[in-house]
C-alpha cells in the first residue's frame, strides 16, 4: 500500500532511494528501510518512523553500491516498530524483499514453513513470502527469477515486491499484482522502479507499467525481461510519462479526495481478502474467533464513534440486529463519555475510528474499560493508539487516506462491520449457514459492483451542476439507507459547505418537510429492497411540495425514474450492502460540487484528518 524504490546502475543506489522515498512521503507511513548490495555485502537499514530517521541510522560507509531497494510501509500485518519495517529478509540472509500489499494466504505458508523450521522474526506476512521464495528456490535449484515466480503463483493477495539477492549485484526482480510498480529507464543502462513515478520522473520518461501476475527481471547486461506468472514471456511495453509530478502523486486525479473515491473497488476488496472463505462458507477474523464464548454471551453492543466513523457504526447497528440478533446502541464518543452511561455485564463496546487516534473516541474506549466492557476495536492504522488500547479488533485494509472527507475508509469500515456482523451471527447460529453463504459472495461481488458505480461520475457531474448553487440540501433514505443519507448529508456540507441534511425518509413530514419548495434538492435513495415502496411515497411527498429529486435507484427501475429530476442507477445488490454501494455517487456529488465552487476539497476549511483533541 506504500511506497517502493529500487534501483540498478552505475551510479550509487542510496541518494537515489532516500530522495525517492521522500517523494512517496506524501502517501503516508510509518516506518521505512533500505538494502543496498556491494561487493557482496548486504547493508541493510530500518526503522520505524521517517525516512529522516532511517538517514540518520545509515552509516555513511554504506551509502555506496549500485543496486538497492528501499520501502515506507504502511503497517497491515503486525504493529509499526523496526523488525516489521521492509526490507524482509530470508533465513539464510541473502534475499532481501520489498512489499506494498497485503499476502493473503500468508498464514498457512507461514505454518508450512515453520514445520520445516524456518524461523520468523518479523509479524508481517511480507518476510512469509521471502522465506517462501527461498524455500522454492532451495528446493528446486532454479534460478531466483523463476522462483519468484513458482512462488507467486502459489500466492494470494495484493503485491508490488523487489527482490535483490546477496550473490547477484547485476539483478533486480520485481512483480506486481493489484498493487501498482513502474520501471523506469534511464540512459547508461539504469533502471529504476517504483510504487508510482514520482520517484523516477526527475531521472527519465520513458517507463514500463507492469500489469498484474507480471514478473520482471532487471539484468545489468541483459535489460529487462518479462513473463507472466504462468510463464509467457511479453515484450515490454516502454511508454513516455507525461503527466506533473503533482498529478502523479494523486494517482492522475486532481486530489486525494478524487483518488481515494477510485481507490474503493480495491480498498473494499482489501477489507475482506484473506478473512471470508467463500469455498468453505466461513469468515476468519480472529477478534472473533479468540472471543467467541464473549461474542455469543453478548447482551448488547454499545458501538463508539465520530463523524463518518459514527455513520459506519449505524449501518453496523442494522447489521448486528438483523443478523446477530443482538440489541445495539450507536454513541456518539463525545458524549458517551461525559454521560454516566450503564455498562452490564454482557456489553460489547465497539469503538470505531479510521485514524485510532480520535481523542473522544480513546476517552470513551477508557471509560467503557474502566466499567468492565469488553472492547473491540476497528481502526485503519495498525498500531494506532486505540488498536493498543482495546482488548481486541479488526483492521480496515483502506490503505493510507489523505483526503480530510473519509470516503474509503468509511466503506472499508462498513465491510469490516458487516464481516463481523456475519461471522458473529454464524457464532451464534442466528442465521442459517445459507444464509450467511450467500451474503458472503454478495459481498465478494461488491467490489465490482463499486467499479460499475463509479461509471457514473459523469452523470453526478451533470447533476453536481445543476445543484451547486443550492444554499440547502436534503438526503433521505430509510433502513439501511438512512445511514447513507446522513454521510451523504455530511459530505456535501464537510467539502463544498452547503447546509445539507440527512434525515430518515419517513420523519421528514414531521419537520423538514417545510423547508421544501422549489429550490430544494432533495437526494434520495431509493433502491428496490424492503422499504422501496414506503421512499416511493416519500418521494411523491416531495415532488408534490416542488422539491427537486435526485435519486439513486436500483439499474432498471422505472417507479422512480418518472417520478425523480434525476436518477443515478446502481448494480442490484442485498439490502444490507446497499450502503456500500449507493454511497459512491455520494462521495462523487460532493466532490463536483466543491470543485465547482472552489473548494479545497482535500483540505475543507476548519477540518482535520485526525481529531485528536475532543
Ligand atoms: N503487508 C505488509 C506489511 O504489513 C506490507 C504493508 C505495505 O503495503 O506497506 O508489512
Amino acid at each position: 500500500m506504500c511506497g517502493i524504490v529500487g534501483y540498478l546502475g552505475n551510479g550509487d543506489a542510496y541518494p537515489v532511494m532516500i530522495k525517492g522515498l521522500k517523494r512517496l512521503e506524501y502517501r503516508g507511513y510509518d516506518s521505512a528501510g533500505v538494502a543496498i548490495l556491494e561487493n557482496g555485502d548486504l547493508k541493510l537499514y530500518k526503522c520505524k518512523g521517517k525516512v529522516a530517521d532511517l538517514e540518520n541510522l545509515v552509516e555513511k560507509s554504506s551509502k555506496t553500491g549500485g543496486i538497492g531497494i528501499g520501502h515506507t510501509r504502511w503497517a497491515t500485518h503486525g504493529v509499526p516498530n523496526d523488525v516489521n519495517a521492509h526490507p524482509h529478509l530470508s533465513g539464510d540472509q541473502k534475499l532481501a524483499l520489498i512489499h506494498n500489499g497485503i499476502i493473503e494466504n500468508y498464514a498457512s505458508i507461514k505454518a508450512e514453513l515453520q514445520s520445516r523450521g524456518h524461523i520468523f522474526l518479523s509479524d508481517t506476512d511480507t518476510e512469509v513470502l521471502v522465506h517462501f521464495i527461498e524455500d522454492v528456490r532451495a528446493k528446486t535449484g532454479v534460478p531466483l527469477f523463476e522462483a519468484v515466480r513458482m512462488a507467486l503463483s502459489e500466492v494470494h493477495g495484493a503485491y508490488a515486491i523487489v527482490v535483490i539477492d546477496k550473490e547477484n549485484p547485476n539483478q533486480l526482480i520485481a512483480a506486481k499484482k493489484s498493487s501498482p510498480l513502474v520501471i523506469g529507464i534511464g540512459s547508461d543502462d539504469e533502471y529504476f522502479i517504483a510504487s508510482d513515478a514520482t520517484p523516477i520522473i526527475e531521472y527519465t520518461k520513458n517507463v514500463v507499467y507492469l500489469e498484474d501476475e507480471e514478473v520482471a527481471l532487471i539484468d545489468r547486461k541483459e535489460g529487462l525481461k518479462i513473463v507472466t506468472i504462468q510463464n509467457q514471456s511479453k515484450t515490454p511495453y516502454i511508454q513516455a510519462l507525461e503527466l506533473k509530478l503533482e498529478a502523479i502523486e494523486k494517482g492522475g486525479y486532481d486530489s486525494f479526495m478524487l483518488k481515494e473515491i477510485h481507490e474503493q473497488p480495491r480498498s473494499i476488496r482489501d477489507s475482506f481478502r484473506g478473512r471470508i472463505n467463500l469455498q468453505h462458507g466461513i469468515i476468519k477474523m480472529s477478534g472473533i474467533d479468540d472471543h467467541k464464548d464473549k461474542w455469543i454471551a453478548a447482551n448488547r453492543i454499545i458501538i463508539v464513534a465520530c463523524g463518518t466513523s459514527w455513520h459506519a457504526g449505524l449501518v453496523a447497528e442494522y447489521l448486528f440486529e438483523e443478523f446477530a440478533r443482538i440489541p445495539v446502541e450507536v454513541e456518539y464518543a463525545s458524549e458517551f463519555r461525559y454521560r454516566d452511561p450503564v455498562i452490564m455485564p454482557g456489553d460489547i463496546v465497539i469503538a470505531i475510528s479510521q485514524s485510532g487516534e480520535t481523542a473522544d473516541t480513546l476517552a470513551a474506549i477508557e471509560l467503557a474499560k474502566e466499567r468492565g466492557a469488553f472492547i473491540f476495536g476497528v481502526c485503519n492504522v495498525v498500531g494506532s493508539t486505540i488498536s493498543r488500547a482495546t482488548h481486541t479488533g479488526a483492521y480496515t485494509h483502506a490503505g493510507p487516506e489523505i483526503g480530510v472527507a473519509s470516503t474509503k475508509a468509511f466503506t472499508a469500515q462498513v465491510t469490516v462491520l458487516y464481516q463481523i456482523a456475519l461471522a458473529v451471527a454464524q457464532a451464534r447460529q442466528t442465521l442459517s449457514q445459507d444464509r450467511v453463504t450467500r451474503l458472503m459472495a454478495e459481498l465478494n461481488s461488491v467490489p465490482d459492483k463499486v467499479e460499475e458505480v463509479l461509471k457514473t461520475n459523469a452523470i453526478v457531474e451533470t447533476i453536481a451542476e445543476i445543484y451547486k448553487d443550492s444554499r440547502n440540501a436534503l438526503y433521505l433514505g430509510r433502513g439501511y439507507s438512512f445511514p447513507v443519507a446522513l454521510e451523504g448529508a455530511l459530505k456535501l456540507k464537510e467539502i463544498s459547505y452547503i447546509h445539507a441534511e440527512g434525515y430518515p425518509a419517513a420523519e421528514m413530514k414531521h419537520g423538514p418537510i417545510a423547508l421544501i419548495d422549489e429550490e430544494m434538492p432533495v437526494f434520495v435513495i431509493a433502491t428496490q429492497g424492503q422499504s422501496y415502496e414506503k421512499v416511493v411515497s416519500n418521494i411523491q411527498e416531495v415532488k408534490a411540495r416542488k422539491g427537486k429529486i435526485i435519486a439513486i435507484v436500483t439499474a432498471g427501475d422505472k417507479t422512480v425514474k418518472e417520478l425523480a429530476d434525476h436518477v443515478i442507477e446502481i448494480p442490484k445488490t442485498d439490502d444490507s450492502l446497499v450502503p456500500i454501494v449507493s454511497v459512491i455517487p455520494l462521495q462523487l456529488l460532493s466532490y463536483h460540487v466543491a470543485v465547482m465552487r472552489g473548494c479545497n476539497v482535500d483540505q475543507p476549511r476548519n477540518l482535520a484528518k485526525s481529531v485528536t483533541v475532543e
